[in-house]
């Protein structure tokens, strides 16, 4: 099962829209982005500015495909009505087998990005206290 690479709903090749790379840049350089509710649950432990600028950096770096669900298709082509989806990736393309791993990778990726960042930086808040505390105790 393919999911959106915008808001994570299950979606599939025949329904939902493809952009590649290079339109999904222009569209992000539009001012495309997750909606509200997405990044405020996809990145719930930072400030939306910050996931903002993070989602924004890693979707002009990203080098796949991009699967978009109809609903954020939708607000896609309100943005840029000129940039038309390329359609559904031809099966016979470079890997056959799963469309689907290309796809529905990047928005995964960017996640997992800034899930390790926020762990290394609690971490290292976590160590600030302990050392700060020891060092108040003597
Ligand atoms: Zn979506």
């Amino acid at each position: 099962m393919a999911v959106c690479d915008i808001c994570m709903t299950p979606t599939n090749w025949n329904a939902g829209a493809t952009y590649s790379p290079d339109q999904f840049r222009a569209l992000v350089h539009r001012g495309f982005e997750p909606d509200a509710a997405t990044m405020a649950t996809a990145f719930a432990q930072f400030p939306i500015a910050v996931a903002r600028k993070a989602w924004k950096q890693g979707a002009l770096e990203s080098p796949t495909v991009w699967l978009l669900c109809p609903s954020c298709a939708r607000r896609a082509a309100n943005i840029a009505p000129d940039i038309v989806p390329s359609g559904i990736p031809e099966k016979s393309t470079s890997s056959p087998a799963q469309p689907e791993s290309t796809a529905s990778n990047s928005g995964c990726a960017i996640i997992l990005a800034l899930v390790v960042a926020a762990t290394a930086i609690s971490l290292l808040l976590t160590v600030g206290l302990v050392v700060g505390h020891s060092i108040a105790e003597r």
